[in-house]
């Protein structure tokens, strides 16, 4: 079974009433209900109002993948939590980043860069399948429509990507790297653009199944116990000995 854990803020469904008519049950309800679907899934679904902002060392301990779906409350998750989390994906634990969840603090500090990105309101967009035979693009045609998203435009600053899966394209022009997959450590990453609050992008069938892939592929091979390198303990004690 691979256990699936998936964050959210928890903050537009519950102040304003039109997120909360898409997703009565909050984004992670939503996202948590089509991934129980999967016989080899065990989903859980916590937010930030969560006991230690739902991410104790117990349930990252038992998470293989944790999703990860915020917006406007990234500073509110404490360096330390969001270094847990980094931590975990490091030994192993499987990573994905879910629409402005580019600028969450365990993003950012896996990427190194700032994440950001040319961004405006509701538009057309077409994600391109450029990487057909990737395990995360299964079942997943040559192209496939979302007639409303919020638009997210190059440059996006990430690292050069292992793999770019998606290509988003939008009614106005701009283009997206939409889905990319990174590894840390251990640990695998993908972070895949659709998914603004005010529309039903996590009920579009074909969303639904680049996140079950994206699970499939994210979840753990090999883990590790802890990193045991001398130079992860301290580098500034081993300069110091020299
Ligand atoms: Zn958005």
């Amino acid at each position: 079974m691979i256990r699936v854990t998936v964050w959210n803020e928890f903050y537009h469904e519950t102040v304003n009433e039109e997120v909360r008519k898409i997703y009565p049950e909050g984004i992670h309800g939503a996202i948590k209900a089509f991934l129980s679907e999967e016989e080899d899934f065990t989903v859980r679904a916590v937010t930030m109002s969560d006991p230690e902002f739902g991410l104790s060392e117990e349930i990252l301990n038992s998470t293989d993948v944790l999703i990860w779906w915020a917006h406007v409350k990234h500073g509110e998750v404490p360096d330390a939590v969001a270094a847990r989390v980094k931590e975990r994906v490091l030994k192993g634990m499987g990573f994905i980043g879910l629409h402005s969840a580019h600028l969450c603090k365990p993003f950012t500090m896996l990427m190194g860069t700032s994440c950001g990105l040319r961004w405006r309101d509701n538009d057309r967009e077409r994600i391109w399948n450029v990487n057909p035979s990737h395990p995360i693009a299964k079942g997943i045609g040559d192209y496939f429509e979302l007639d409303h998203e919020e638009m997210y435009g190059e440059y996006f600053d990430i690292p050069v990507p292992e793999d770019i899966i998606f290509l988003g394209w939008f009614k106005g022009g701009e283009v997206f790297r939409s889905g990319c997959t990174f590894r840390r450590g251990y640990g695998k990453i993908f972070y895949f653009q659709p998914g603004h609050e005010e529309h039903p992008t996590y009920y579009n069938p074909n969303v639904q199944k680049i996140i079950k892939n994206a699970v499939r592929w994210t979840a753990p091979v090999n883990t590790r116990a802890a990193i045991d390198s001398p130079w992860a303990e301290s580098p500034e004690k081993l300069l110091a000995e020299k």
